[in-house]
């Protein structure tokens, strides 16, 4: 294996398996304590595992003050910047005057320890203090993401039981200025336990309000003048936030990370996988709706001591230029993105990127979706010219931070591209059957792992008994958690993502992965994204079904539907049978950007595509049906 020929990665792996709590227990002081725990570890199955039990401490502290009380407080923390070309810079004692202040507001408001609250802003500096001021009274935070609707807002604020919403009447997307007030007013119709709307306002804008509910951003601080802003110390265990898992595959979980394991975890993984230290100007091109955006623009950087980019806006937005400007105006020194934006980046190819001095970056760092290879290579090759690292690595909302990747800052390991490389030291993983047997190396099965680690989120927020039954239950006969992703290890142990568990597809016989096939596709320079799903098929089981964009340039015609099932053909052999081939022009995905293959199913299956509320566009599901009722007429056409 290769990973055990590298000293520094089998040292650390070794270390934790001989004795985890004696390892967890020294790592932890990656955070500053309050009172230290009396037990590392806890678990009385089917109940709530917990980490650090008994020990107290608090992520806006370790965010904060602690890096105030260290003298580096005259030191860049965030870095706004936006697609109109504004910026505000913050150093870490900014910050801490600008999150005090909102803590002392919140008290003032009346919202107590474990009180939650909602955050419907898009990823400006104001949010991101809301954030850190709840962490700091230990309150909850429940950030939904600024492009959603009505309905999925309304739903985790009321699943949530959030006393208080916070948003700005507009977000700023492609140039223009888009309303929020009056979805959040929408989604709180008929919703009692909601007690006051603290709206920011960005521009004179005219907005619906609600005379006694709602409040300025200005009333809201005033609130805090005679409060303190002080820190709320709290159990390891007491939760910092509530986030929505994506929903590519049904309807959102909600999982719940607290302030000693999810801290402990995500502040480590940033050190083994991305270096992240207090030298970097760290951009994650995410959200600060998402996990990535929790876990990567707000509390590791500010927990490492690193000055992080929010930017609010689109990465293409007035040109694909704005990306690569950004880096080199702030000498971006590491970027975490998403192959979604990789992929939109190379829709204009790698001209834009040499016109700009990338020379300060030293790593960047991909998650969300498998990294397609055409895609990595594109990046590594073309883009950065081989000169730094990009590096895929696997985890989801549940895991808080990364569990599968290279550990690139403990010791590089040699990438393969499209693989998510290895488990990080600690984690334990199988790949199983769905009745629960081992399937042998090279084969493809459920990825499930073995115990749990301080990132993992411990329960569903008010489902504890979902939580057990989909995550701890789901394989037969075995304890293991369940990720619902399909895949296989090498014989070197890297892990290959082929795509979700229940997205497999079953030709004849051989299991094919729908990323496996959306790769191949890649690999022709028309296409700019596909989208696969397997439909059943009376002779083979089940053959394929593709959704293509194409780059700008290309136009749809029978002769490149054929050069496209040839590529398959000839990059997975005749067994790859695609049955049909649709162009369109965007593909269902989720508001983060991740390809929702249930919903093509379900148009292809004439279904019903159930819960589509994180969908980034709803005219791509009726596209798609287009597409594909023309193409089964074209099909009757020829039968007849
Ligand atoms: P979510 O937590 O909802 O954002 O999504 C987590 C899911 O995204 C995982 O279960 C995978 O299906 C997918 N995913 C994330 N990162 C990767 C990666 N590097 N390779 C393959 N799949 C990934």
């Amino acid at each position: 294996m290769v990973e055990l020929l590298n000293p520094v990665v089998r040292r650390v792996r070794d270390e934790v398996d001989e004795s985890p709590e004696q390892f967890w227990a020294k790592q932890a002081r990656v955070l500053d304590w309050f009172r230290t725990w009396d037990k590392v570890f806890e678990w009385n199955f089917p109940e709530r595992y917990r980490w650090f039990v008994g020990g107290y401490t608090n992520l806006c502290y370790n965010a904060l003050d602690r890096h105030i009380a260290a003298g580096k407080g005259g030191r860049t923390a965030l870095i706004y910047a936006n697609e109109r070309g504004e910026r505000r810079l913050y150093t870490y004692m900014q910050v801490y005057r600008e999150v005090t202040k909102l803590a002392a507001a919140l008290r003032g408001m009346g919202v107590e320890p474990g009180d939650r609250i909602t955050i419907y802003m898009p990823v400006c500096p104001e949010a991101i203090f809301l954030m850190l001021a709840a962490a700091r009274i230990g309150a909850i935070h429940v950030v939904v993401f600024a492009g959603f609707g009505a309905q999925a807002l309304g739903g985790r604020v009321e699943a949530s039981g959030s006393k208080l919403v916070f948003t700005a009447d507009v977000t700023y997307r492609k140039g223009k200025n888009v309303p929020l007030k009056h979805i959040v007013d929408e989604a709180l119709a008929g919703l009692s336990h909601v007690e006051h709307v603290v709206v920011l306002r960005r521009t004179g804008e005219d907005i619906p309000w609600t005379e006694g509910r709602d409040l300025t951003w200005e009333d809201f601080l005033a609130k805090g003048a005679e409060q303190s802003g002080d820190v709320t110390p709290v159990e390891a265990n007491d939760p910092v936030f509530i986030m929505a898992t994506s929903g590519t595959t049904a309807r959102p979980k909600l999982t719940v990370h607290t302030h000693g394991g999810y801290g402990v975890w995500i502040t480590t993984m940033a050190q083994w996988v991305f270096a992240l230290n207090d030298q970097d100007v760290w951009w994650a091109t995410s959200d600060i709706g998402w996990i990535v955006g929790h876990s990567y623009i707000v509390y590791a950087p500010l927990m490492l001591g690193a000055a992080t980019i929010a930017y609010e806006g689109a990465l293409d937005y007035p040109g694909p230029e704005a990306f690569y400007q950004l880096i080199e105006e702030f000498g971006v020194t590491g970027i975490f993105t998403a192959p979604t934006a990789v992929r939109l980046l190379m829709r204009y190819g790698a001209a834009p990127a040499h016109e700009h001095d990338l020379r300060s970056l030293t790593r960047v760092v991909c998650a969300g979706e498998p990294l397609n290879p055409p895609a990595w290579e594109w990046l590594q090759k073309k883009v950065l010219r081989d000169r730094v690292p990009v590096i895929d690595h696997w985890w989801q909302t549940e895991t808080g931070g990364p569990v599968i990747g290279n550990p690139y800052g403990l010791a590089m390991l040699p990438i393969k591209p499209g693989s998510a490389t290895i488990p990080l030291p600690g984690i334990h993983i199988r790949i199983v059957t769905q009745e629960g047997e081992d399937v042998p190396t090279g084969e493809k099965g459920i990825l499930v792992i073995e115990r749990p680690f301080p990132g993992l989120t411990s329960t569903l927020w008010g489902e504890h008994d979902r939580y057990v039954k989909d995550y701890w239950q789901r394989i037969p006969g075995r304890r293991v958690y369940f990720t619902g992703d399909a895949a296989h290890v090498d014989e070197d142990g890297y892990v290959w993502f082929s795509g979700r568990a229940d997205e497999v597809v079953n030709i004849a016989g051989h299991r094919i992965g729908t990323i496996e096939v959306e790769t191949a596709l890649l690999t022709h320079p028309a296409v700019a994204e596909a989208g696969v799903t397997g439909r059943p098929d009376q002779l083979r089981g089940e053959v394929l079904a593709a959704f293509v964009v194409l780059k700008p340039g290309y136009e749809p015609s029978e002769t490149l539907k054929q050069e496209l099932i040839e590529t398959v053909r000839k990059e997975l052999g005749p067994i790859a049978v695609i049955g049909e081939l649709s162009f369109v022009s965007m593909l269902p995905k989720t508001r983060s950007g991740k390809i929702m293959r249930r919903v093509l199913k379900a148009v292809i299956l004439d279904k019903d595509p159930g819960d589509i509320t994180t969908i980034e566009e709803e005219g791509s599901v009726e596209e798609a049906r287009a597409a594909w009722q023309r193409l089964k007429a074209e099909q009757r056409g020829e039968e007849s």
